[in-house]
């Protein structure tokens, strides 16, 4: 198994687990952009909203998941969720993940 989001989904790769259900790991980013910076990944293997957009309720408990990590962080004054697809989109790991992004000011429009 190369892809390391289903390592780490596995428990075969390192990572700070925030929290987790039988469908959906929360960890935290290895190289953090923001004060909080989150992953939320479903646990079967998808390359990106691409190709999950069709599955409703995939994509509702990956941004259920995500609204409630951001809410446990504290993130009261607003946060930012990504997905990135893609070259264009800098998607660096191929396997579907929402960023949480909080705890400064966002800017926009990204670079
Ligand atoms: P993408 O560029 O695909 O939207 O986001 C991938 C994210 O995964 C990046 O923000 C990167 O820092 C993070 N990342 C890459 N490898 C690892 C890892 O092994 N562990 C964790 N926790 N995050 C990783
Ligand atoms: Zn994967």
């Amino acid at each position: 198994m190369s892809c390391i989001f289903c390592r780490i989904a596995e428990g075969d790769m390192d990572a700070d687990v925030v929290s987790s259900d039988d469908h959906v790991i929360v960890i935290r980013d290895i190289d953090p952009k923001a004060p909080t910076h989150l992953l939320v990944l479903p646990r079967r293997h998808v390359a990106s909203i691409d190709e999950a957009a069709d599955d409703g309720e995939l994509v509702a408990r990956v941004m259920r998941v995500a609204r409630d990590a951001a809410r446990a962080e504290g993130l009261d004054d607003g946060y930012r969720l990504v997905t990135n697809v893609g070259e264009h989109g800098g998607q660096t790991v191929p396997h579907l993940h929402v960023h949480v992004l909080g705890g400064r000011h966002l800017g926009w429009p990204p670079g």
